[in-house]
């Protein structure tokens, strides 16, 4: 059993190589698109970045030729989204995209400026997990993004990385976690699987991307959205062919369960979800049991 340090560390040599292999642009200005409403919930998908996803990501149990009926000259479409949920007079941010992480500027901040929101205006910061093309939009230039925003993540999430910068700090990923948790201070506050951290948002348990990689269930006037994270990094590969996954998942058949829990409780409960790495025009849909996988359809 390899240890949870060996795991992170793992990880994130896989996360920086398949950045590489990953390729996000420069994208247009796109303002955010409204995605889903219910009772006092509205919630708008930001693309931070567009991308596409190579073939070479993705190892399972599927041979190259059926995987590749997935692709287009084995690449797919994919990006980098965060997600703006408005309830009862507050603002929640999912995911914060990649900042300056990557080469291309992440647009979040544009898309907020143009949707009318502040970064000041932000209560709460949900994070799904802390690879840098989720948490990269936290900090500008050493100072918070979100001067009056609590940031909530799940305390297993937030120990192994704090652990891994402890244990090893020549890691630079796990040090810029720290540092953002020093900066944040008081106001980072981490959560249990299973708890409700706000009316109407409860967190998931979908570890195995990362050791608290966290799925949220929204829900208002009787309906439900789930935003998933990273349970998807290929789509429609991973829909139709779940035990595929990207290099990127730290513990595979962790992630592998997570991602079928999920897709399980979507399509039985028909319940909207939402991904960070869906192509900006699905980032969201249902999810409806096809064959031994299930398949994916876009809604709005
Ligand atoms: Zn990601």
């Amino acid at each position: 059993m390899p240890s949870l340090h060996t795991l992170l560390s793992r990880g994130i040599v896989a996360f920086l190589a398949c950045a590489l292999i990953a390729s996000f642009a420069s994208a247009q200005e796109v303002p955010g698109r409204e995605i889903w409403k219910a009772g006092d919930m509205a919630v708008t998908a930001i693309q931070d970045l567009p991308g596409e996803m190579a073939i070479s990501l993705f190892k399972g149990p599927a041979s190259e030729q059926e995987k590749s009926k997935y692709f287009t000259d084995g690449k797919d479409e994919a990006g980098i989204n965060a997600f703006l949920l408005r309830t009862g007079g507050k603002v929640v941010l999912f995911d914060t995209g990649t900042g300056s992480a990557f080469k291309s500027p992440g647009k979040l901040f544009g898309t907020l400026a143009s949707l009318s929101v502040k970064p000041e205006e932000v209560d709460f910061v949900l994070l799904t997990h802390m690879h840098p093309d989720h948490i990269g939009g936290l900090l500008r230039e050493g100072n918070r993004a979100f001067p009056n925003a609590k940031l909530m993540v799940s305390k297993p999430e937030l120990d192994s990385w704090l652990a891994l910068a402890a244990r090893d700090i020549s890691n630079a990923p796990a040090g810029q976690i720290k540092d953002m948790a020093d900066i944040y201070g008081a106001d980072v506050l981490p959560f249990a699987f299973g708890d409700t951290l706000l009316p109407g948002v409860t967190a998931l348990d979908a570890s195995g991307h990362t050791p608290g990689h966290t799925v949220y269930r929204l829900t208002a006037g009787g309906k439900s959205l789930l935003i998933v994270g990273d349970i998807i990094h290929g789509m429609p590969l991973q829909f139709a062919l779940p035990d595929e996954c990207a290099t990127y998942d730290m513990d595979p058949p962790q992630a592998i369960a997570a991602r079928k829990r999920i897709f399980d409780l979507a399509a039985q409960k028909a319940i909207p979800i939402a991904g960070v790495h869906f192509p900006f025009a699905n980032a969201v849909g249902m999810v409806r049991k096809d064959g031994k996988g299930w398949k994916f359809e876009r809604m709005k």
